[in-house]
């Protein structure tokens, strides 16, 4: 339920609705938006009575809610949310792009396509420390060396970084290196790891599983929104289904669907739903047109030598021709690519 406040509601009204929610053993949600404030009503098993609170000081309606999913919701809070990763805003005009090798597998390896991403202008890095592999038998990342990289690569050129926690085990250490916290495929529906993540207050890039309805992904989203944490940026990555053309099938249409129904941004990694590096363009082309509020992209500068998804990483030259066309792109749905800083 949401209870929405008049234009103008004081500080002192909206306090007020709050105990008298909190009174009712429920949680309130006081959710600030331009016009005016809304405070939505969590923590109740049963129907809550509307009448309890529509004839409170400065309350102009009370909404039931229709979705299963609230705190995540366009009803909860009709804003954009711009999510903050250092100084970069995920969700507003700009596009943010974020790439970087699949896994840190150096020092020296992470510098060079790092420089290079800058160069072409990504903002944001990514390279798995903690991986997710199919086999027990293949490389697993290099665990917290490869935070170490990661961080200190991010200082060195500027951007922030984001990293994948696989479990609740190594959740504390990633929070330590990382700028925002990747959750993966794998572990969408980890509910343990969500409400972790969501207590531990650091943005949190949430990736849809391979097998989840937007429903379910919101829901997950709404996990870490009910731990207080409302830092988080969807990830649309490609479900599975009996295409076997590609590796998984770019949804793109979940990315409208998605923005319609809830206030957090969306956007693609066309790298893992390719599965090969010719792909990768044309479904950057899909999503951007689609109004994806920025991409992930996978990067190596000698993929035939790559320790994880080789075969889908672009070589520099065409992330920057990418890039380009992107900016390009991007400018005719009223959007907007920063161009690159090189310093
Ligand atoms: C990744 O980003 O490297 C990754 C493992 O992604 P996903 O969880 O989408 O498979
Ligand atoms: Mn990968």
């Amino acid at each position: 339920m949401l209870v929405v406040m008049r234009m103008g509601a004081s500080g002192e009204e909206i306090e007020d609705v709050v105990r008298q929610i909190e009174s009712r053993g429920l949680k309130a949600n006081p959710i600030p938006g331009t016009q005016r404030t809304a405070i939505g009503i969590t923590g109740n098993l049963g129907v809550v009575e509307p009448g309890l609170f529509e004839s409170l000081t400065g309350v102009l309606e009370v909404i039931q809610v229709s979705h299963p999913y609230k705190l995540v919701s366009r009803e909860f809070k009709s804003d954009d949310t711009v999510v903050r990763v250092g100084d970069l805003g995920i969700g507003g005009t700009d596009l943010v792009v974020i790439a970087g090798p699949c896994s840190v597998e150096s020092l020296e390896q992470t510098q060079r396509i790092a420089r290079a991403v800058k160069a072409g202008g990504a903002q944001m890095l990514r390279g798995g420390a903690y991986k997710p592999r199919t086999s027990p038998y293949s490389f697993q990342g290099l665990g917290l060396e490869g935070l170490q990289i990661l961080r200190q690569v991010s200082d060195e050129t500027g951007l922030p970084v984001v990293t994948e926690a696989l479990d609740i085990d190594v959740l504390d250490q990633v929070c330590e290196y990382a700028d925002m916290i990747q959750i993966g495929a794998r572990n969408m529906q980890n509910y343990t790891l969500l409400r972790r993540v969501g207590r531990s207050g650091k943005p949190v890039l949430l990736k849809r599983g391979m097998n989840a309805t937007v429903t379910e992904l919101l829901l997950a989203a709404e996990y870490i929104m009910d731990e207080g944490n409302s830092e988080i940026v969807l990830c649309e990555r490609g479900i599975r289904t009996f295409a076997d053309h590609t590796r998984n099938t770019l949804d793109v249409s979940a990315i409208p669907a998605v923005q319609k129904i809830s206030h957090l941004p969306i956007i693609a990694d066309p790298s893992h739903a390719a599965g090969n590096r010719e792909k990768v363009p044309p479904l950057s082309r899909a999503a951007v047109a689609v109004g994806a509020d920025g991409l992930m992209i996978e990067v190596h500068d000698h993929p035939e030598e790559a320790l994880s998804d080789g075969s889908q990483a672009l070589h520099p030259q065409q992330f920057s021709e990418l890039m380009g066309e992107m900016r390009r792109l991007a400018a005719t749905v009223d959007r907007r690519i920063p161009d690159p800083v090189n310093h």
